[in-house]
C-alpha cells in the first residue's frame, strides 16, 4: 500500500521561493572583482536570479542545457546558481585553477553553450577560445563601465543582460531527479570526471547539512564560505544557508588572504566560516602577526584535507572557536561525515577532545559508510582496522557524466569506492588515514601518512609537510618526511624526528627528512603526492 502523502518535488526553485518569502531581507555581503563590497539580500538575489533565467531563455537556452561559470564567490555567481538550476538548466562550475587543457576538456565534454566569467578570466578565455567547440557566447560578470577590451566574439555584459530581462518568473516544477549542477573532479591521473548533481540530491544534502549535529545552521547565523562556489557547490552552502535564511558573506577573489578574511569575520560578525586547512593557516598566521582575535566567530567547518591537531588547538585556545571537521568529496555533494561531540563523550578531557576533533567525524544520516579489505570483506568498526572506505546514499553519485558504467568506481552491490582509507571507531568516528594510492606499507602493515603529516605540522618549524613511501630493502617501504620549513626557521632533521616520539607508534616514525621550498598542489589545494613521488624517484634512505 502506498502512503497518502504529497509528492512535491524537491527542487532548487523551491529553496529560492522559500528564502525570498521568509528571509527576503536577510543580507548578502559580497566582495567582488570589480567594485567595493556589495550589500544585497536574498530577495534581490532571487529577483536577479529570475532575470538570469529569463535572459538564458532569450539567448535560446533549452532545459537541460549546460551553462558554465568561471568565477569567484560573489553575489553574481550566487544569482547564476539559482537562475540556471532553478529554471532547469545545468549550472556547470569550472575551477579556474585547473590547467588550461583541463578547462578545454571539461567545457567540450560538458558541451557548455555559454560561460559566465569574472572579468579577470577574460585573458584566459581569449587564449582558449579557438578550442572551446560549442560555446556560443561569454557573459562577463560586470557592468558596462567595467567591460574589458577584448578580441572575443560573442562577449556579453552581465548587468546589461539582466537589465534587459524580466524579473517575472514562477520557478518551474519538474521531476526532482532532473540534473541541476555539474562539477568535474580534478584527479591526479586521467581526464577530469563529471559529477552531475540532481535537484533531489542537492535539497536532501542541504537538509542534512543544517542539522544540529552537522553544521547547525540557523537563521541567526552569518556564514562565510571560503570554500569556492566553483568546487562542489561550496559544500552546498548556497542552498543550506538559503534554506535557513542565514546571512551570507562572500569573499570574492580574496579567498586565501588572511587579512581580508579576518576583516570580514570581524566586521560582518561572521558566526560560522567554512574552508580547507590551508585557508585557515593563512588566517591564523595573520591573526598572530597582527594581534587580532576572531571575536564573534563561534565555529569553523574544516574539511577537504586532514585537520592538524595544532590547528584545532589554535582556534580553541587563541580564538575560542570550535573546529568542526567534515569529510566528503565531489562525488558526495560533498558531506559524508561531520565531527561533533556525541552523547556520552562530554566528559572527555580537553586533550582527548582535541584528539577526537582530528578525526573526520561521524556519518550523517543519509550517508552510509563501511570499510572493507582487499577482498571486499567488511572490516570491524574497532578504530584499529584500516580499510577502503565505501559510501552510499541519496547525495552520492551513482555514475560519472557521459562515462556511464565504465568508471569502475562502484561495487556490484551499489557502493561507491571513495579511494580513501580509513578506520571507524566503536563510537562511529571515522579517521581518514590515506588515499588508497598513497598508503605506506611497511613490513605488511599500513602506516598513515596523514597522521604523520598532522604530527609534523604541529612542530613550530614546519610550515607544511608531506609523507610518502620510499622503497626499502627490508620493509618494502618506509616513510620519508618532506618538509617546507616555517619562514625563518632552520629545522634540524634529528630534532624533527624526535618530535614524533610518543606521538605515533615508534615503527611509524619516518626514516628520514627532506627539506623543500614548496610542495606541489592540485587545483583544489591538495598535496600532489604523485608529483612528489616523481620528484623523489631517485631518493634512497641514508646508509642503505
Ligand atoms: P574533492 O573531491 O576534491 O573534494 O576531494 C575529496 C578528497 O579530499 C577525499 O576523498 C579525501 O581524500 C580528502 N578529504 C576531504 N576531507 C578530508 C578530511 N576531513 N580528512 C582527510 N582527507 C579529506
Amino acid at each position: 500500500m502506498r502512503g497518502l502523502m504529497m509528492d512535491t518535488p524537491l527542487t532548487i526553485g523551491s529553496i529560492a521561493r522559500h528564502v525570498e518569502l521568509y528571509h527576503g531581507e536577510r543580507e548578502i555581503v559580497s566582495v567582488t572583482a570589480d567594485a567595493p563590497p556589495v550589500r544585497t539580500c536574498w530577495r534581490d538575489c532571487m529577483r536577479r536570479a529570475r532575470r538570469v533565467a529569463n535572459a538564458m531563455q532569450t539567448l535560446g537556452a533549452k532545459p537541460g542545457d549546460t551553462v558554465a561559470t568561471l568565477a569567484w564567490n560573489d553575489h553574481r555567481h550566487l544569482e547564476i546558481y539559482y537562475g540556471l538550476s532553478g529554471a532547469g538548466y545545468v549550472c556547470h562550475t569550472i575551477n579556474p585553477r585547473l590547467f588550461a587543457e583541463q578547462i578545454v576538456f571539461i567545457v567540450n565534454h560538458a558541451a557548455d553553450r555559454w560561460i559566465f566569467i569574472d572579468s579577470m578570466f577574460v585573458p584566459l578565455i581569449e587564449k582558449l577560445k579557438g578550442q572551446l567547440d560549442g560555446v556560443e557566447g561569454f557573459i562577463v560578470m560586470t557592468d558596462e563601465a567595467h567591460m574589458p577590451d577584448s578580441s572575443l566574439d560573442g562577449l556579453l555584459c552581465y548587468e546589461t543582460l539582466l537589465a534587459d530581462a524580466s524579473a517575472e518568473l514562477d520557478w518551474p516544477e519538474f521531476d526532482e531527479n532532473t540534473a541541476a549542477a555539474l562539477c568535474y573532479t580534478s584527479g591526479t591521473t586521467g581526464d577530469p570526471k563529471g559529477v552531475l548533481y540532481s535537484h533531489r540530491s542537492t535539497v536532501l544534502h542541504a537538509y542534512a547539512s543544517v542539522a544540529p549535529d552537522a553544521l547547525d545552521l540557523r537563521s541567526r547565523d552569518n556564514v562565510l564560505p571560503v570554500v569556492p562556489l566553483f568546487h562542489v557547490n561550496a559544500w552546498g552552502i548556497p542552498y543550506s544557508a538559503a534554506m535557513v535564511g542565514a546571512k551570507l558573506v562572500l569573499p570574492g577573489p580574496k579567498m586565501g588572504d588572511g587579512k581580508t578574511l579576518c576583516h570580514l569575520i570581524r566586521s560582518e560578525e561572521v558566526s560560522i566560516a567554512l574552508g580547507v586547512p590551508t585557508v585557515w593557516s593563512a588566517l591564523l598566521q595573520y591573526c598572530d602577526d597582527a594581534a587580532q582575535t576572531l571575536d564573534r566567530l563561534e565555529r569553523t567547518v574544516i574539511g577537504g584535507a586532514a585537520v592538524p591537531r595544532s590547528m584545532v588547538q589554535a582556534f580553541r585556545d587563541r580564538h575560542d572557536v570550535v573546529v568542526i571537521q567534515g569529510w566528503g568529496m565531489t562525488e558526495m555533494s560533498p558531506l559524508g561525515t561531520v565531527n561533533t561531540l556525541k552523547a556520552g563523550l562530554e566528559g572527555l578531557s580537553p586533550d582527548d577532545k582535541l584528539d577526537l576533533a582530528t578525526k573526520a567525524g561521524r556519518a550523517m544520516f543519509g550517508c552510509e559508510l563501511r570499510i572493507v579489505d582487499d577482498e571486499g570483506r567488511e572490516l570491524p568498526r574497532d578504530g584499529v582496522a584500516f580499510g577502503a572506505l565505501q559510501v552510499r546514499g541519496p547525495w552520492v553519485c551513482n555514475d560519472y557524466y557521459k562515462l556511464e558504467g565504465s568508471a569502475g568506481t562502484h561495487t556490484h552491490d551499489g557502493w561507491f569506492e571513495t579511494g580513501d582509507v580509513a578506520t571507524i571507531d566503536p563510537e562511529g568516528y571515522v579517521a581518514i588515514t590515506d588515499r588508497t594510492k598513497d598508503v605506506i606499507k611497511s613490513g605488511g602493515e599500513w602506516i598513515s601518512s596523514i597522521e604523520l603529516e598532522n604530527t609534523a605540522v604541529g612542530h613550530e618549524s614546519v610550515a607544511e609537510a608531506a609523507v610518502i613511501g620510499v622503497p626499502h630493502p627490508k620493509w618494502s617501504e618506509r616513510p620519508l618526511l618532506i618538509v617546507v620549513p616555517a619562514p625563518g626557521a632552520e629545522p634540524d632533521k634529528s630534532e624533527l624526528l624526535a618530535w614524533f616520539d610518543g606521538k605515533v607508534a615508534s615503527w611509524w616514525i619516518p626514516n628520514d627528512v627532506a627539506f623543500v621550498d614548496e610542495l606541489p598542489h592540485t587545483a583544489t589545494g591538495k598535496i600532489k603526492k604523485i608529483e612528489l613521488r616523481r620528484q623523489f624517484a631517485d631518493y634512497a634512505f641514508p646508509h642503505e
